[in-house]
């Protein structure tokens, strides 16, 4: 249910912008770390995040040391945040920032603004839609991402099609799967163009185990049908096919909902598509902090909690001893991307580690080097949407991520 918004508060010692698991957490922790005022602001009528969505387990563990599903999960995190003191509002939206930091946010009872000592944005990722995929064909209804496939059959109850091929193999689409089951939809394929799938084991046994047959080094060229998907054109090896097929969920291929820092002028990293940070997660702008998937597509329920706690024991450090310097940027060679992208050297980091991607699937051996010297590195394969790591170095020198392939 949404609190009343009526009386939003004018100021909070900290705005936490998304009350998923990243943000949930991180209240909590403020809380327990003596923050006066923890103010959450959640476009969505309920708090919870994606998890609200994914009927399916295994959440948990980590946070509550029990399997729960997705809206259970959700449900706890909202709970233990309001037990410790936090404020959450829901149906408030976020619709911009600025220096202060100050916010202006917008709601049922109109528009406002909030000034605060520190905001945490924690807004999370968003799947590529279909339109934003180079797919040919018509536009028929039936064509969803797996979070509106979640929302239609978690929150409404509803079963949008019956026999659907799903694209993609990142660790979203064996949720997709999942949701399919519970459903009782029965995919036709699950596709991916690339050689390997690409989530770990022991995803890629689910589609045999559910009896779907997973098609590598396939795509989808077009999709038919007028009024509702009737089928899709494969691009496979061997040339087009033609499958029939009642939908399409196009998964994964996230990017951070990165709207607010990037209209609001704080660095965004072309590499993420989040906000850039350092390692205690303080964003370009003094007063901004990130935590969560929004810094980079993307991660677990459980990684974002525990990045939303530590962020936060960073923002309460920094509240009662002054702003932190705003670090070096380190230098990236042969991958997508490597987090954080800059170094303060102050204080106990939030991101303990260097989080890296590579943008292709290569061998190579991947180094991390200061002052040009390699002091941690491997030889290893590495394949798209997986996470790598390396130690972050002690503070001083030029640091630079490097992988090189061969
Ligand atoms: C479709 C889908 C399925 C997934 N399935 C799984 C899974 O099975 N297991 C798993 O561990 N992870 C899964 N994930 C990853 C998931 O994103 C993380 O588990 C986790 O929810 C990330 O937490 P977060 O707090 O960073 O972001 P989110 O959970 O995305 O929370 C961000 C919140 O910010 C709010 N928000 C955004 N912009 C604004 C604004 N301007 N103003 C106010 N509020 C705003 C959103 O409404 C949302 O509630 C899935 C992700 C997606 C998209």
């Amino acid at each position: 249910m949404a609190d009343p918004v009526s009386a939003l508060p004018a100021e909070a010692d900290v705005v936490i912008v998304g009350g998923g698991p990243a943000g949930l957490a991180a209240a909590a922790e403020l809380k327990a770390l003596g923050v006066s005022s923890v103010l959450v602001l959640e476009r969505d009528l309920e708090a919870g995040g994606v998890p609200r969505f994914c009927g399916h387990s295994p959440y948990g563990l980590r946070e509550f040391r029990r399997l729960l599903r997705g809206p259970a999960y959700a449900r706890a995190l909202a709970a233990a945040a309001r037990q410790a003191g936090a404020d959450i509002r829901t149906g408030v939206m976020v619709v911009a920032l600025h220096p202060g930091p100050v916010l202006t946010v917008t709601s049922d009872a109109g528009e406002a603004r909030i000034a605060a000592r520190a905001v945490l944005l924690a807004t999370g990722v968003r799947e590529t839609p279909r339109a934003a995929r180079l797919i040919g064909g018509t536009k028929p209804g039936g064509v969803m991402v797996t979070g509106a496939l979640q929302s239609l059959v978690y929150g409404a109850g509803l079963r949008p099609f019956r026999a659907p091929v799903i694209l993609g193999t990142e660790l979203v689409a064996f949720s997709a799967l999942l949701t399919c089951r519970h459903a009782g939809i029965r995919p036709v394929a699950m596709v991916d163009p690339g050689t390997r799938v690409t989530a770990r084991q022991p995803a890629p046994a689910l589609p045999r185990l559910l009896g779907v047959p997973l098609r590598l080094s396939t795509g989808i060229a077009a999709i038919e049908g007028r009024d509702r998907v009737e089928a899709v054109v494969l691009s496979t090896p061997k040339g087009p096919e033609r499958l029939a097929a009642d939908g399409v969920v196009v998964t994964g291929q996230f990017r951070p909902e990165a709207f607010l820092p990037r209209a609001g002028g704080l660095a965004v990293d072309p590499g993420t598509g989040g906000p850039e940070v350092d390692e205690g997660g303080r964003c370009s702008e003094p007063g901004y902090y990130a935590a969560g998937n929004l810094l980079r597509p993307v991660e677990t329920a459980g990684w974002c909690w525990a990045e939303g706690r530590a962020v936060a024991r960073v923002i309460a450090r920094d509240l009662a001893e002054g702003a932190a310097p705003r670090g070096t940027r380190i230098g990236v060679a042969g991958l997508k991307y490597a987090l954080p992208q800059r170094l303060s050297g102050q204080g106990a980091p939030a991101l303990r580690q260097f989080q890296i991607r590579a943008d292709h699937g290569a061998h190579g051996r991947l180094g991390l080097r200061v002052d040009g010297h390699e002091i941690a590195g491997r030889r290893l394969s590495v394949l798209p949407e997986r996470r790598l790591t390396l130690p972050l170095p002690a503070p001083g020198g030029r640091v630079d991520v490097v992988f090189e392939e061969g």
